[in-house]
């Protein structure tokens, strides 16, 4: 209310606002230096859009035009426009729209081991840097714009967070290749794992591109953002000084959702949450992993306030069910109160409870689910 008895909104491609202005200062300033600049969009997928149109102009600006392919990864979601469609690959939400995909998207195996893997997760990590290094070459690394990932996937793979050693293989590989490295941290970041940034909790290799989005105005209004290391802005201001980038939506930067996140920020700040996400997130991890033993529990793995589990059939043989049934256990949770949300591309649900969550809470929520999981081990 007091924002929008003060100014609701203001164009941002002419004007700027004070509030939108504080924001940035408070996401430049916790970022630990990684980033300088921000440009906000109002969705998710719109930031995604954004990030990898940044991309393009920053190599465009370099002089390095031949820029316009991206790397990204089966089995991820970065959004429903056209672009953030293509780069991901939710197999349901692309069928339909097939025909009029985005050209220059190429998409390598995610990170996501297998119980067999994760023994040896040195050799699979090598080996999924050694896919996407073929992809470079099969491409032509010269074309190569971006390289576009979660550190954490969430909405298809359900909260499988990617080790610092791959993280690390990752911007390697972008450094030798002349690739920028765009983290998609719509739903890890942003405190969702105990950091700020999911990055900074594994290994703290940051990227040159960031999208953040939920978590951001904690859904009190719509608001995403693109942050960005000083290189960006400085090339891209030395091939023009007076250019800027060539993009934007009305309703970025609007009043309200800067004001939303401003005050969504500060009671994380103050309220000491990111503290609580871990010490949650510990307790949630480790009541979780007592269902390791669960015959059709498959895995539980996450990290923060950011839990995925995901079921099969035949636990010895590592059989799926014929018909996914996360459904089903989605369904009669959420019957006796507790939500947890679906993953699409496995038959897994994801827990990502409140900021606010006490050990209680987070007790009531496992042992509802235990008791759910206890109706389908009599399947
Ligand atoms: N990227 C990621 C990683 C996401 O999880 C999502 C939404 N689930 C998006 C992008 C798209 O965000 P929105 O729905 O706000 O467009």
């Amino acid at each position: 209310m007091k924002q929008m008895r003060t100014i609701s909104f203001a164009h941002m491609l002419t004007y700027t606002s004070d509030v939108a202005e504080s924001l940035a200062e408070v996401l430049v300033g916790d970022s630990g230096g990684a980033f300088s600049h921000v440009m906000y969009a109002t969705s998710g997928s719109e930031a995604v859009e954004s990030a990898i149109k940044l991309a393009r102009q920053y190599h465009i600006s370099k002089g390095d035009e031949g820029r316009t392919e991206y790397i990204s990864r089966f089995e991820a979601y970065h959004g429903n426009t056209l672009g953030a469609l293509s780069a991901g690959y939710m197999k349901s939400r692309r069928k339909p729209f097939e025909g009029m995909l985005c050209p220059g998207y190429h998409h390598v195996s995610a990170y996501s081991p297998s119980e067999q893997e994760v023994l040896d997760v040195t050799e699979y990590v090598h080996r999924l840097l050694q896919e996407m290094e073929n992809m470079f070459h099969s491409i032509g690394p010269e074309r190569v714009a971006a390289v576009l990932i979660e550190p954490v996937s969430g909405a298809t793979l359900g909260c499988v967070p990617a080790t610092s050693a791959y993280l690390a293989g990752v911007r390697r590989l972008c450094n030798k290749y002349g690739a920028l490295l765009i983290y998609d941290e719509v739903m890890c970041g942003m405190g969702r794992v105990g950091t700020t940034h999911a990055w900074q909790s594994l290994g703290g290799c940051a990227p040159d591109i960031q999208t953040i989005g939920k978590g951001l105005a904690g859904g009190y209004q719509p608001l995403s953002a693109v942050l960005t290391v000083p290189k960006i802005h400085q090339i891209m201001r030395d091939f023009d000084a007076g250019a800027s980038f060539v993009h934007g939506h009305t309703y970025q930067g609007h009043g309200l959702g800067c004001a939303a996140a401003l005050a969504v920020q500060a009671f994380i700040r103050d309220h000491h949450l990111l503290e609580n996400v871990r010490t949650q997130g510990v307790l949630l991890g480790s009541l979780l992993h007592r269902l390791d033993s669960h015959p059709h529990v498959a895995n539980v793995r996450g990290i923060g306030l950011f839990f995925g589990v995901q079921f099969v059939e035949d636990k010895i043989a590592n059989r799926p069910f014929d018909h996914p049934i996360n459904t089903r256990v989605i369904k009669e949770c959420f019957d006796v109160g507790l939500a947890v949300y679906p993953c699409s591309s496995v038959d897994a649900i994801l827990f990502a409870p409140p900021f606010i969550v006490n050990s209680e809470e987070i007790t009531t929520m496992v042992n509802i689910f235990t008791g759910v999981l206890g109706n389908i081990a009599q399947l």
